[in-house]
């Protein structure tokens, strides 16, 4: 069990001067007692330096996010309360959609937005995803921005194109002032879920190439305040590889993060 929550901020990295951001996306598990006690377990399974490290992101269903947001406010645990999607409208008739205002009235910091598996399943357009990371920005919250190649087009040799295509609509959507605040997370399709990560030097790569998109719209200085995280098969074996990867602040963790001991591991491991 850790002390007082104000004392557990989290240190920018003395190398890059960005703080460092680990995201469990938990998909669709976890009803919303299943949540409350894998929280109250991975808690007390880590230590004061793990906050100080990284901040520590949680993105449960929707349905469960009152609920943390009560623990984590009455238990004083220093985790970040994040979603995995929003609507890019306010309000209004959208039947079973929630807007990124609502998430920022539970005390949401970060919303996942362009997921691979929106994108693909439910068909989700570049435009799109610009349109919910304005929205989320709006909202006062930080939009994560999935981008990220499937096997074909990695095959083709068009990763960087796939990478710049997908965050290029974002970058020219949001404000221009808003452009240090993004977090992008390179996820290569056929790294999730499959048990199969990509290195940590694609992972590098893949960070250049995003902060060579920033810095087009935005110049060098917003570039080097975005900050990169890599997702795909993220375990406790590879966190430590992929944090230590140039470019990298952080990790999307998605089948890795749904059991506490195993998490809590892949966290003091990165
Ligand atoms: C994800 O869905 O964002 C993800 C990275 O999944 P996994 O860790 O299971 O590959």
């Amino acid at each position: 069990m850790i002390g007082r929550a104000q004392e557990l901020i989290p240190a920018p990295s003395p190398v890059t001067g960005r703080v460092r951001l680990i995201s469990a996306n938990w998909k669709m598990n976890h009803n919303h007692l299943e949540a409350i006690a894998a929280m109250e377990k991975l808690y007390h399974l880590l230590r004061p330096e793990q906050f100080r490290y990284a901040e520590l992101s949680i993105h449960p269903p929707f349905v469960d996010l009152r609920s943390l947001q009560l623990l984590f406010e009455s238990d004083r645990m220093p985790f970040v309360l994040g979603a995995q999607n929003c609507h890019q409208e306010v309000s209004g008739a959208y039947t079973g959609e929630v807007s990124a205002p609502m998430l920022s009235k539970l005390g949401v910091g970060y919303v996942i937005v362009g997921h691979s598996e929106r994108r693909r399943l439910f068909g989700e357009s570049a435009e799109l995803v610009a349109q919910k990371a304005v929205a989320v920005l709006a909202a006062g919250m930080v939009p994560i921005v999935c981008v990220g190649e499937t096997l074909e087009e990695r095959e083709a040799g068009a990763t960087a194109a796939v990478i710049e295509a997908q965050l290029e609509c974002v970058v020219a959507a949001v404000p221009l002032e808003a452009l240090p605040k993004l977090v992008v997370a390179y996820e290569p399709v056929w790294a999730i879920g499959s048990g199969q990560a990509a290195s940590p030097a694609d992972a590098s790569e893949a960070a250049a190439i995003v902060r060579g998109v920033v810095a087009k719209r935005g110049g060098e200085e917003a570039s080097s305040k975005v900050r990169v995280q890599y997702g795909g098969s993220v375990s406790a074996g590879n966190a430590g590889m992929f944090m230590a990867a140039g470019g990298v602040d952080g990790l999307l963790v998605g089948t890795a993060s749904l059991e506490p001991e195993g998490y809590a591991q892949l966290v003091r491991d990165a």
